[in-house]
C-alpha cells in the first residue's frame, strides 16, 4: 500500500514496479509516489498486463512546524482542482529547495544542479533522494543511505525544508476528493514527538481513515501509543513497505495491510476506481 516510483524518487518506472509487485507475489499494490499522480496511468496498464490489482495513491507531503508529516492518500479524483493546486505549488517548492540545497553543498564538495537534473526523470517529484543519487555518483557518498545519514541529515547544516499544507488541510483535500487518507510511517520519531493526541483527534474528526503502523521506520513505543489512540478515535491500522527500487533496503510485502482494511479503504474511496487484473 505504499511504493514510488521513477515518478517521484523510486528507481524503478511504474510499469518495471507492477513487474516488481507480481514477481514478489503480491496481488494488490498501491502507487504512492510524492505530491505526484502522474505514474497512475502506465501502472495501470502495467498492472493489467501483469494480472495485478492497483489502488492509485500519492504520499502527499505535509508539514507542522519543521517536522514533515507524510499523507497517504488512496483513490482520490487526481483531476480534483484543491489537490492538483496543492500539489503542483509543493512540487514547485521542493525544486527550489533542491537547488537551494545544492547551492549550499557545493560550498563544501564538488556537486552541481546539473548533476541533481541528470539523476531524475522529466517531471518527476524532486527530493533529497535525488541529491543523494547526485552525491554517490560524484563519490562524495557511497549509497543514499549514506547520504540520508550525513550530508543530507537535517542536523547537517545543508538542510532545508519546502513548503507543504498542514495535514489537516490535506486530509479534508483528499476527502474533498473522494479519497482515503492515511499518515504515513507516524512513529518514526521517539514517543515523545510523536503526533499529540489533541491533534490526532482532530485528524480523525476531518476524515483521517487511518495509521501506517506496520512499517520498518515506525520506533516500537511509539507505535505501540499510537495503536491506543487508533482504537480510541476508529483509525484503521495499514502496513506497507515504502518500497524505492533500488534506492532503500526497504523489500516489497515486507509489511502489508489486512484484506478487510484493504476492503473498507476501497469502500470508502470515491475518486477513482481501483484498477483490477
Ligand atoms: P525529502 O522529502 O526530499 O526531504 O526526502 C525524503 C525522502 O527520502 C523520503 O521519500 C524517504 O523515503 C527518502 N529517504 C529517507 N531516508 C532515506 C535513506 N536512508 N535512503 C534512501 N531514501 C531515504
Ligand atoms: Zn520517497
Ligand atoms: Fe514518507
Ligand atoms: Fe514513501
Amino acid at each position: 500500500m505504499h511504493t514510488h516510483s521513477s515518478v517521484s524518487d523510486g528507481t524503478e518506472t511504474p510499469a518495471e514496479l507492477m513487474r516488481a509487485a507480481k514477481e514478489a507475489g503480491i496481488g494488490t499494490v498501491a502507487l504512492t509516489d510524492h505530491d505526484s499522480t502522474a505514474g497512475w496511468d502506465a501502472a495501470t496498464a502495467a498492472a493489467r498486463a501483469e494480472q495485478i490489482t492497483l489502488i492509485p495513491g500519492m504520499e502527499f507531503s505535509t508539514r507542522v512546524d519543521y517536522s514533515s508529516v507524510h499523507l497517504l492518500a488512496y483513490l482520490f479524483d487526481p483531476t480534483d482542482v484543491g489537490i492538483v493546486t496543492e500539489i503542483t505549488r509543493i512540487r514547485a517548492a521542493r525544486l527550489t529547495r533542491a537547488e537551494q540545497m545544492v547551492q549550499r553543498i557545493a560550498f563544501d564538495y564538488a556537486i552541481t544542479w546539473d548533476d541533481v537534473l541528470a539523476q531524475t526523470t522529466l517531471d518527476a517529484t524532486v527530493g533529497r533522494p535525488h541529491i543523494a543519487d547526485a552525491l554517490v555518483a560524484r563519490g562524495h557518498a557511497l549509497t543514499r543511505s549514506d547520504a540520508f545519514a550525513g550530508i543530507l541529515h537535517w542536523k547537517s547544516g545543508y538542510y532545508q525544508p519546502h513548503y507543504a499544507p498542514d495535514p489537516l488541510r490535506a486530509v479534508e483535500l483528499v476527502r474533498a476528493a473522494g479519497g482515503v487518507p492515511v499518515i504515513a510511517h507516524p512513529a518514526t520519531r521517539g514517543a515523545a514527538d510523536v503526533i499529540p493526541e489533541a491533534r490526532l483527534a482532530r485528524l480523525a474528526q476531518a476524515g483521517l481513515f487511518g495509521l501506517e503502523l506496520e512499517h520498518r521506520e515506525n520506533r516500537p513505543e511509539a507505535t505501540a501509543h499510537l495503536a491506543v489512540l487508533a482504537e480510541k478515535y476508529g483509525l484503521f491500522i495499514t502496513g506497507s513497505s515504502d518500497y524505492h527500487g533500488t534506492g532503500k533496503p526497504n523489500r516489497l510485502g515486507e509489511n502489508t495491510t489486512t484484506p478487510e482494511v484493504l476492503e473498507r479503504i476501497i469502500d470508502q474511496g470515491r475518486g477513482s476506481a481501483p484498477r483490477y487484473a
